[in-house]
């Protein structure tokens, strides 16, 4: 009887409830202006080669400074932007930001890697989202293999000829794409034949103990294995501990990310990584 009250009453609108609700439309309103207000900022991941911790990549990750909450995690906004229909304008500019850094680095005499941009699933899959890319890397004049796009099996699982024909057409402007999260959404192994990936990025679930549980470390390993076979870049996410890169390193990884070198970090912040790689490299005499 207990578990049929307890259904019931979930459904009453509970004071809880509803200030989980207001909260959500007063988030709504916000995030509308937050564009305009210059709310939004990027901030930079690297991604370092696993063997030597070179760097071989950035992630652009979404923040949101709200005025009085301050720093809100794209895990909550990124949904509520997808639902009332933002997604679009807000990717467009996040594309737009990173290409602008890109450049405003490369002018600064830096030598910036490759930068990785999230895509949300309805941003990927709706007409016209290559040309989209196309028209703002023009307008930037940044070269396509400035940015990858990362996207996750989910978009996959669509499986429409929208789909194939965005990946190819990204493809084809000289876009690497990567496969976020890879094994936690709806896997299918056949999609890493049928459509030009280019990196699987291993989930920070898997990461996380695979230096201590048997399970995470065999799926580590297979994931790896795969990427490998198939002549896949591997990126390994959230790693926190060196036992995790050790594990990592040892099974043929090709590069991680986590809190273990920097988490995402403000532009400026990372102006000290890009200043050393540009001095490596003239080392080098590149
Ligand atoms: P994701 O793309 O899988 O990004 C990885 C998340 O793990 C990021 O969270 C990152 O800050 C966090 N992370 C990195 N290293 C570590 C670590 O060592 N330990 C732990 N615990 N976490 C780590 P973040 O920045 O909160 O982003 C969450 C998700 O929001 C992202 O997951 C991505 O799906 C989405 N997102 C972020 N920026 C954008 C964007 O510009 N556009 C879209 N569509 N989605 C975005
Ligand atoms: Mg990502
Ligand atoms: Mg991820
Ligand atoms: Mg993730």
């Amino acid at each position: 009887q207990a578990k049929h009250a307890g259904r019931n009453t979930s459904r009453f609108f509970t004071p809880e409830l509803a200030h989980q609700l207001s909260e959500r439309l007063d988030c709504e309103n916000d995030l509308r202006d937050a564009l305009e207000r210059e709310e939004f900022e990027v901030f930079y991941q690297p991604q370092l080669m696993i063997d030597s911790d070179e760097l071989m990549g950035l992630e652009a990750l979404l923040r949101w400074r709200h005025p009085a909450k301050g720093l809100v995690s794209p895990a909550i906004f990124i949904p509520i932007l997808e639902e009332v229909g933002l997604i679009d304008a807000v990717g467009e500019w996040v594309i737009r930001q990173v290409c602008r850094q890109h450049r405003a680095w490369q002018t600064k005499g830096l030598r910036p890697p490759r930068v990785a941009v999230n895509v949300s699933g309805r941003q990927f899959l709706h007409a016209g989202f290559a040309e989209t890319v196309a028209r703002i890397l023009a307008e930037e004049g940044q070269p396509a293999n400035s940015l990858e796009l990362e996207i996750t099996e989910t978009v996959l699982a669509r499986d429409t000829a929208q789909c194939i024909e965005t990946l190819q057409a990204l493809k084809g402007l000289g876009l690497e794409i990567a496969l976020d999260d890879f094994g936690t959404g709806y896997s299918s192994l056949s999609y890493l034949k049928r459509f030009p990936i280019d990196t699987i990025k291993l989930d920070r679930s898997f990461v996380s103990e695979c230096d201590t549980k048997e399970e995470d470390a065999a799926i580590c390993a297979a994931i790896i294995s795969l990427g490998r076979t198939l002549g896949l870049k591997t990126v390994a996410e959230g790693v926190e501990q060196e036992g995790q890169r050790d594990f990592l390193r040892k099974e043929g990884c090709l590069s991680y990310q986590g809190f273990l070198f920097s988490p995402a970090v403000p532009e400026h912040e990372l102006m000290a990584l890009l200043s050393e790689r540009a001095a490596g490299s003239r080392d080098r005499g590149h």
